[in-house]
C-alpha cells in the first residue's frame, strides 16, 4: 500500500497495515501542520457539556495497549499518564458533575468529589474542582521519531511532495501498489480526489510557558489547560480559529491564550515559545475514512478533528480491517454519509 501523509492519521494506518504483514510506502513532504504542533492531550471528557468523549469506551482500552505496545516495540518512552483537575467554572458547572459523578457510565473517569478538591489552592478554585480518571498525554516528538524509525526498518518512507500528475490508477511513480491512502489532513483540500469532503481548518495556537509556581504533577483545566513538560515548563493552549488556513504565530492568539490562563493562576509566567497548526475538522465532529465511489483503488483516512490521539488508534485498526476483510466502517464515520 501506498500511504500519503505522514501525520498522526498516515503513522497509525501504517503501523497497522504492518502489523497485518503488508508492505507499506509512506510518503511525507515533511510539512506537518498539526500532528506535531498536538500538545497529545487525551482527556475522555467534554468539560463544555460535562459528558463523556464520542466512543470514549471502545477508544481507552484500545489506545493503552496500542501506544505501550508501541513503546515496548520500540523501546521508547511517549505514553504518559496526567491527573487532570477541573477547575469549576460557576456553581452549576459543579452541580453537573456533581449529578454526573455519582452515575456508573461515568466511574471511569470521575473522582468523587471531596472536601480536598474545595480546599485545594495551588490554583483558583472558587467553585470546588473535579479530578479527571485516565487521562494521558502523549509526547509527539519521541511518538513521531520512534515509530519513524519502526516503519523504515520494516516498510519504508520517502520523504517527498507526492505528485499527482505521477499517479495512474493504482501505480505511483511507474511502481505499481494495492492502493493509495490519502491522509493528509487539512491539506486535502489539494487532493483532486477527495477535495470535496467537508473537511474544515481550525488553526490552534499553543503556547510553552516557564513558571516557578504552576503545579507540576496536574494539568489544570479551566478555559485552557495547562500541562506541565518539566523543568517548569508548561504547555497552554489552545486557540480555536475556524476556516483559517495560516500556519503563523499571532499575538492575538498569545493574549488570548494569556487571558485564559489568568483564570487559573495570578503568577507571573515567561512565554517560552509559540507554535501554530492546523486541525483537519468536520462540521459533524466525526472523521472522514472510506473509499473514492469511482477510483476503488483511492482510499482516505482523515477528519481526526482536536482528539485525533484518543481517537486514531483504534479508527485505524477499523479502517484496516475495513481494507484487507471487507469489515463494514462505523456508519459514523464513513464518507458514504456526504453522498445524496
Ligand atoms: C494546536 C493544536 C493542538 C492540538 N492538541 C491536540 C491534543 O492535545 N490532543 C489531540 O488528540 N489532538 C490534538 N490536536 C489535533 C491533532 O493534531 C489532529 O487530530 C491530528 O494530528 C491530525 O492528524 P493527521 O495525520 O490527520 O493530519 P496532519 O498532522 O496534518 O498530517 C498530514 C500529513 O500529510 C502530509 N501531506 C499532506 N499533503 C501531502 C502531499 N501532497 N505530499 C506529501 N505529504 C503531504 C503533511 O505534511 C502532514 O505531515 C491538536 C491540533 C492542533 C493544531
Amino acid at each position: 500500500m501506498l500511504v500519503v501523509g505522514a501525520g498522526l492519521s498516515g503513522v497509525c494506518v501504517s503501523l497497522q497495515l504492518l502489523k497485518r504483514g503488508c508492505d507499506v510506502t509512506l510518503i511525507d513532504n515533511q510539512i506537518n501542520h498539526s500532528s506535531r504542533v498536538a500538545v497529545g492531550m487525551i482527556n475522555p471528557l467534554v468539560f463544555r457539556r460535562m459528558t463523556k468523549s464520542w466512543r470514549v469506551d471502545e477508544f481507552m482500552p484500545y489506545l493503552k495497549s496500542f501506544y505501550k505496545n508501541l513503546e515496548k516495540e520500540t523501546n521508547s518512552s511517549f505514553f504518559h499518564a496526567v491527573p487532570i483537575r477541573r477547575l469549576f467554572s460557576s456553581e452549576q458547572e459543579r452541580e453537573f458533575w456533581l449529578k454526573k459523578e455519582k452515575r456508573d457510565d461515568f466511574s471511569d473517569y470521575m473522582t468523587l468529589v471531596d472536601q480536598s478538591d474545595y480546599d485545594y489552592s495551588a490554583a483558583k478554585n472558587p467553585f470546588g474542582s473535579g479530578r479527571v480518571k485516565e487521562s494521558y498525554f502523549v509526547d509527539v516528538d519521541v511518538l513521531y521519531k520512534s515509530a519513524s524509525n519502526y516503519i523504515k526498518e520494516k516498510g519504508s518512507i520517502v520523504n517527498e511532495e507526492f505528485d499527482f500528475a505521477k499517479l495512474h490508477n493504482s501505480s505511483y511513480k511507474g511502481v505499481s501498489y494495492d492502493g493509495v491512502i490519502f491522509c493528509q489532513g487539512y491539506l486535502n483540500k489539494d487532493n483532486p480526489f477527495f477535495k470535496d469532503l467537508p473537511i474544515d481548518p481550525t488553526k490552534g495556537q499553543v503556547l510553552t510557558i516557564s513558571s516557578e509556581e504552576i503545579p507540576e504533577d496536574v494539568s489544570l483545566n479551566r478555559k485552557c489547560f495547562i500541562l506541565p513538560r518539566g523543568n517548569k515548563q508548561f504547555k497552554v493552549g489552545s486557540t480555536y480559529e475556524w476556516h483559517n488556513t495560516t500556519t503563523n504565530i499571532t499575538e492575538d492568539a498569545k493574549n488570548i491564550i494569556l487571558e485564559n490562563l489568568s483564570y487559573i493562576t495570578e503568577e507571573k509566567v515567561k512565554v517560552v515559545e509559540q507554535i501554530a497548526g492546523i486541525r483537519p475538522t468536520v462540521k459533524d465532529r466525526r472523521p472522514t475514512l472510506g473509499t473514492h465511489a469511482e477510483h476503488p483503488y483511492y482510499h482516505v483516512f482523515n477528519g481526526l478533528g482536536a482528539k485525533g490521539y484518543m481517537i486514531a488508534p483504534l479508527l485505524s485498526e477499523e479502517f484496516v480491517d475495513y481494507l484487507l476483510k471487507g469489515k463494514e466502517l462505523d456508519k459514523e464515520v464513513d464518507i458514504g454519509r456526504f453522498v445524496k
